[in-house]
C-alpha cells in the first residue's frame, strides 16, 4: 500500500561518508526492514542497524542512538522542522499508492467551498491530485502553511493543526486525506468546520460527526473521574519532539493553586503499569496528544490531556473542549 523511495537518502548516505546508520521504520512497514537495509548496503557501502523499538513519529528519534551511529534514516515521517537533532537524520516519506478519485468524486457534494485541503504525512503526495480533482470539479481550494513543527503546506500530525488553523477564516470545510479519525476529528475541533475524510482504507468518503460523539462521551468520562483526583502526575515525555517541560511546569502550578497535589514525571514508552505503581489518582500528559486520547481503555486511572484537566479545574468550559496541540511555546 505504501512506496518507499531510498534513492534520496542513499545519495545523502554518501555524500556525508557516513558508515553505520541507524533505520527507523514504523510498525506497518517493519516486515520490509530487512529489503530497506539490505538496499542501503548495497547502494551505499555504509552498514546499517535496524532499530527494533516502534518509531512513532519524527519526534521519536532515540538521542541514545547516536552514541552508536554516525546518521539516522526515519522512514515514514517528515522532519519537524523545530527539532534539532546532535547528528545527521533523514526523514525519507512512505508514499500510499492507492488511487482516491472515486471517493474524491463522491466527497463533493458533502463538501462547501471554499474548501481547505489537509494530508496526513504519508499521504502528501496525495495533495497535489486531489486539489487538481476539485479545482477540475469547479471548487475553490485553500491550502494552509502550519507553524515550525511542519514541513508541508497542509501537512497535519496528531499533535498540530496549524496549517488548518491558519485558513480556518477563509474556508468553510475541509477534506483530509488520511487514516483513521484522529486527525480529522483534532482539526474540526479547532476550528469548528466541517471535514470529510479521504480514507484509503476505506471505499466511501467519511464524516466525523458520530464518531465525535462517541470520543466526547469517552472524554467526558474521564474527566468526571478524575474530578475526584487529589493527586496528580504529570507526565513529560522523554522522546526529543515531546519534551514539553514548560508546559507540564504551568500545569503542575495550576494545580497547587486549585490545592491539589502534583509532580512531575518522565516517561518515554507510555505503559499503563508503570502508572498503576507510581500510584497517582490521576495523571496528565504532556507528551504524544494521541497517547491520552487512543489509548483510553488501557488506563485504570483517568489519563487527561492538558486541556481535559483545564476542566476538571474549572478554568476552560467543557464547550470549549479541544485536542492538544505542541507549539514551540511549550518546550
Ligand atoms: S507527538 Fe505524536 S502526533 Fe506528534 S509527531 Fe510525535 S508521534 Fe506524531
Amino acid at each position: 500500500m505504501y512506496d518507499v523511495d531510498l534513492a534520496s537518502a542513499i545519495s545523502e548516505i554518501k555524500r556525508l561518508k557516513v558508515r553505520v546508520v541507524a533505520l527507523q521504520v514504523p510498525e506497518g512497514l517493519k516486515r520490509r526492514a530487512y529489503q530497506y537495509a539490505e538496499d542501503i548496503e548495497n547502494k551505499s557501502g555504509a552498514e546499517v542497524v535496524v532499530v527494533a523499538e516502534p518509531c512513532f513519529g519524527a519526534c521519536d528519534v532515540p538521542s541514545s542512538l547516536f552514541d552508536l551511529v554516525d546518521a539516522v534514516i526515519n522512514v515514514g515521517h517528515s522532519s519537524i522542522p523545530s527539532i534539532k537533532f546532535a547528528k545527521p537524520v533523514i526523514f525519507v516519506s512512505a508514499r500510499s499508492n492507492v488511487p482516491l478519485i472515486d471517493q474524491l468524486k463522491k466527497s463533493v457534494d458533502m463538501l462547501t467551498e471554499p474548501v481547505g485541503v489537509l494530508a496526513t504525512t504519508p499521504h502528501l503526495m496525495d495533495l497535489e491530485p486531489v486539489i487538481e480533482g476539485l479545482e477540475s470539479l469547479g471548487l475553490k481550494i485553500k491550502l494552509g502553511e502550519g507553524d515550525t513543527r511542519i514541513s508541508h503546506a497542509g501537512e497535519v500530525l496528531g499533535c498540530n493543526y496549524t496549517s488548518a488553523m491558519s485558513i480556518g477564516n477563509d474556508v468553510n470545510s475541509y477534506i483530509l486525506i488520511g487514516s483513521g479519525t484522529f486527525h480529522a476529528l483534532g482539526v474540526h475541533l479547532a476550528t469548528g468546520k466541517k471535514v470529510v475524510v479521504l480514507d484509503p482504507n476505506l471505499e466511501e468518503p467519511q464524516e466525523i460527526d458520530q464518531i465525535k460523539d462517541r470520543m466526547l462521551r469517552q472524554r467526558h468520562a474521564v474527566i468526571e473521574k478524575a474530578q475526584r483526583a487529589r493527586t496528580f502526575g504529570i507526565v513529560i515525555g522523554e522522546k526529543i519532539g515531546q519534551r514539553r517541560l514548560r508546559r507540564a511546569r504551568e500545569l503542575r502550578k495550576l494545580l497547587r493553586w486549585k490545592k491539589r497535589d502534583a509532580v512531575l514525571i518522565m516517561m518515554d514508552k507510555f505503559d499503563p503499569d508503570k502508572l498503576k505503581s507510581l500510584g497517582f489518582d490521576a495523571y496528565v500528559s504532556t507528551a504524544c496528544p494521541r497517547i491520552a486520547i487512543d489509548d483510553v481503555a488501557m488506563y485504570d486511572k483517568p489519563l487527561l490531556t492538558p486541556q481535559e484537566l483545564e476542566i476538571v479545574l474549572g478554568v476552560r468550559e467543557w464547550g470549549n473542549y479541544v485536542f492538544d496541540q505542541m507549539t514551540d511555546d511549550e518546550f
